[in-house]
């Protein structure tokens, strides 16, 4: 008997691993995608690999709120009109984009970049809460509101935040509960999460 036949060459099944390692594409699309490549003209696929390559290089954390940027001030952070009284906290950079969307709020933001899980070893030395610290010691903020997913790891940094920062004397108030448990904020619609901020309560 023959060698068994594999059904594509290395490359391309090389390509379908490497596809299969994004968030949200199965083996299917994966498959998919990768014969899509294979079909592309070498110019656009050429495109697609600088994109991929310029997203970690001309990108950085904003000095200030660690959200992602091109500058070393985000776009956010030097944006005169915005409320320096209110710092918005979040998980992750893409959260920005969601409450941005809203057009419901106009303060600053800062992104912790995970949240607190004892079951996977993430404490609060693994997230970016010293520097929101720092940035609570000028004393020109007046209220943290606090935006983490509502799963349980969500939870418990919003709990473990509030102790640490109401005694600062800063107002702590979280997104009102109009969002399901479990829900990742960057996935929350656009009228969910606008009345979750508006009708956001004191922690
Ligand atoms: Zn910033």
């Amino acid at each position: 008997m023959s060698q068994q036949t594999t059904p594509t060459t290395d490359a391309v099944s090389v390509l379908i691993q490497e596809l299969n390692k994004l968030p949200g594409i199965g083996p299917k699309s994966a498959q998919r995608i990768a014969y899509y490549l294979l079909r592309a003209n070498e110019l656009e696929n050429q495109s697609l690999a600088e994109a991929i390559l310029q997203v970690k290089q001309k990108t950085r954390l904003c000095s200030i709120c660690l959200n992602v940027s091109e500058t070393d001030v985000c776009h956010i952070c030097s944006s005169e009109p915005r409320d320096r009284t209110k710092i918005c906290i979040v998980e992750q950079p893409q959260d920005i984009l969601a409450i941005e969307h809203t057009r419901k709020y106009n303060g600053l933001y800062h992104v912790l970049h995970g949240a607190l899980s004892p079951s996977e070893g993430i404490g609060p030395d693994d997230l970016r809460i010293k520097e929101l610290i720092d940035r609570l010691k000028s004393g020109e903020v007046t209220e943290i509101i606090l935006a983490t997913n509502t799963n349980l790891e969500g939870e418990q940094t919003s709990l473990y935040l509030h102790r640490l920062i109401s005694p600062l004397g800063i107002k702590v108030t979280r997104l009102a509960r109009g969002l399901p448990f479990g829900t990742e904020l960057e996935y929350a619609d656009d009228m969910t999460l606008s009345r979750a901020l508006e009708g956001r309560q004191e922690f």
